[in-house]
């Protein structure tokens, strides 16, 4: 056969279209055992399984469908980690409707917002939000049904509930069999500058971006792992582990509303967890119990932890004190979210021993394989990736955003990259370090001051539990670093200790001007500091 008769027959492989559906068939078929275990709202266990969770979405499925629901309608979620929010994930998505995650802990406003700007036409919500349903949908034209996640019993209005909705059906439903370009899910980005944004993921994003997370230097989920899901399901598409305890038939806990270290240190223990993932705040709260009560986590062997920079105290901590690996990431809602993870070290680094190490660690990391970045100067140049530069951190990939929902125009630069908002360096080994978000820099005398990486030292002092650095206006610098402080609970400090314990730290013209001590930090809607609220309430100097 000549060359040209090759390239004549085109592709003969199959065209085994890339449908989200097929992670929780797989699950079914290949590890239907596995548990599913949910803390419901009521607070009591209850314990499902692969094969059941994909029966129920079937169920779910046929009831969306014989009410009318069609391809490309969005089904809206108000609801925490729990088996029946899963089970709508892909009962929506297995017939091509779109699955909007929101989140409940967005005010009022911004939530209808958010859904009418979706057009949402259902909402499935846990009965705990009924108050909150009830306000949204005077506001939410579009919503034509809502239907709680629970049991009758539990129904908290005359609105129906999702086990009278799913009886009646049959499971005779055909899952995924359209084109994998369609969009499977809706999450928007929480705007902490101007409207919240919509991120509307393809299937094809959303498998490309699974397959990417099951990589051994991303998650490394098997079916030996028990994984605990802490990132809510409405942020971030829940970092992908959704999907990717169903593709990997992980067992799967979830906690439901609570989020507390008491009550997540007991289903750790009891279920046996080994991989968690969550904000640096939850395991900063979760190091403060342990010590506080003298417990150890005895099965937990790594966890993912994104959002916010990771802190060194707290990586030292969950590594020294409880034996827990980070996996330390980098990644945003319009990227699926993975971007960036330092977990496994090159051999060039892992060669320079544990202090070097963990140093990378400490960096963002490095892009798997489906992640390309590059940092560029305010023209869009690229920048030596020296380690030592900074610039606006731009990415491209087949699971990053190309244009915000309801825009008509691509966000992306000539090169075809979408740029981050976040400012960082790439260093000669490839790993990334955010310097800062591109609205929270601090620009002194032109120069750039990284706020965060202040930040992460102060918080390393032994009475800190958070810090916070923001820039107030200067008159001779215009912008100077202000650092806000929360202590542990019952200690006082004052700021020449902070400030003392930076020096030699920093460069001297990064020192803060001024140290505040506050009793609450503000916490935005997925438990990150809020800075916009912190620059709000410290419009200048004190006494100034
Ligand atoms: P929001 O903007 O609503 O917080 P995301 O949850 O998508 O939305 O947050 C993405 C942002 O969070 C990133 O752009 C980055 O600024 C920050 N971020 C995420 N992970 C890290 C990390 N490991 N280190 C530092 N910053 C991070």
């Amino acid at each position: 056969m000549s060359s040209d008769d090759a390239t004549d027959v085109g592709d003969l492989m199959q065209h085994w279209s890339m449908t989200a559906d097929r992670f929780l068939t797989h699950a079914a078929r290949w590890h239907g055992r596995r548990d599913v275990v949910t803390r419901e709202v009521d607070g009591s266990i209850s314990r499902s399984n692969f094969a059941a969770i994909e029966r129920r979405a079937r169920l779910l499925s046929a009831a969306l469908l014989a009410h009318g629901v069609r391809r490309g309608d969005r089904v809206a979620t108000l609801a925490m980690n729990t088996a029946r929010h899963v089970e709508a994930w892909f009962g929506i998505i297995g017939i091509g409707a779109v699955c909007h995650t929101l989140n409940p802990r967005l005010f009022e406003e911004q939530l209808a917002y958010i859904a009418n700007h979706a057009r949402d036409r259902w909402l499935l919500a846990d009965p705990q939000f009924a108050p909150l349903v009830a306000k949204l949908r005077a506001q939410v034209p579009s919503l034509e049904r809502v239907v709680y996640l629970c049991g009758p019993e539990a129904r908290p209005s005359g609105d129906p509930d999702y086990e009278t909705l799913i009886a009646g059906h049959g499971t005779e439903v055909r899952w995924g069999d359209f084109d994998e370009h369609l969009p499977a899910a809706l999450c928007y980005t929480s705007g902490t500058t101007g409207h919240p944004k919509g991120v509307l993921y393809s299937h094809r994003s959303q498998v490309l971006h699974t397959l990417m997370g099951l990589s051994a230097e991303v998650f490394a989920l098997t079916a030996a792992d028990t994984a605990l899901l802490a990132v809510p399901m409405f942020h971030a598409n829940a970092w992908g582990l959704p999907f990717a305890v169903a593709a990997a038939g992980a067992r799967t806990v979830l906690p439901g509303p609570k989020l507390d270290p008491a009550s997540l240190y007991e289903l750790l223990e009891s279920e046996r967890v080994t991989f968690s993932g969550a904000v640096p705040t939850v395991w900063q709260l979760m190091i403060e119990y342990l010590r506080a009560n003298r417990l150890r986590l005895t099965t937990l062997k790594r966890v993912l932890i994104g959002g916010s920079a990771c802190p060194e105290a707290l990586m030292r901590a969950l590594a020294d004190e409880q034996g827990v690996e980070v996996v330390h990431a980098w990644g945003m809602t319009e990227l699926s979210p993975i971007g960036t993870i330092s977990w496994r070290p090159t051999p060039e680094v892992a060669a320079q021993g544990p202090e070097v190490r963990l140093a990378y660690n400490l960096k963002q990391g490095r892009v798997p394989f489906g992640v390309d970045m590059k940092i560029t100067d305010d023209e869009g140049r690229r920048l030596a990736e020296d380690g030592v530069r900074s610039g606006h951190l731009k990415v491209a990939g087949p699971a990053v955003l190309r244009r915000y929902f309801g825009e008509s125009a691509d966000a992306l630069d000539a090169e075809g990259y979408f740029d981050t908002g976040d400012i960082g360096t790439i260093d000669a080994e490839g790993y990334l370090q955010i310097t800062d978000r591109a609205k929270d820099v601090i620009k002194s005398g032109g120069e750039w001051i990284s706020s965060v990486e202040i930040e992460n030292l102060a918080a390393g002092h032994p009475k800190a539990l958070m810090a916070a650095v923001i820039a107030v206006p200067h008159p001779k610098w215009r912008e100077r670093p202000l650092l806000v402080v929360k202590l542990k609970p019952g200690v006082e400090a004052t700021a020449e200790e902070f400030l003392g314990f930076l020096e030699g730290k920093i460069a001297g013209w990064w020192m803060p001007d001024a140290v505040v001590f506050v009793a609450e930090m503000p916490l935005g809607a997925t438990g990150k500091l809020d800075k916009k609220r912190l620059r709000v309430q410290f419009p200048a100097f004190p006494g100034a």
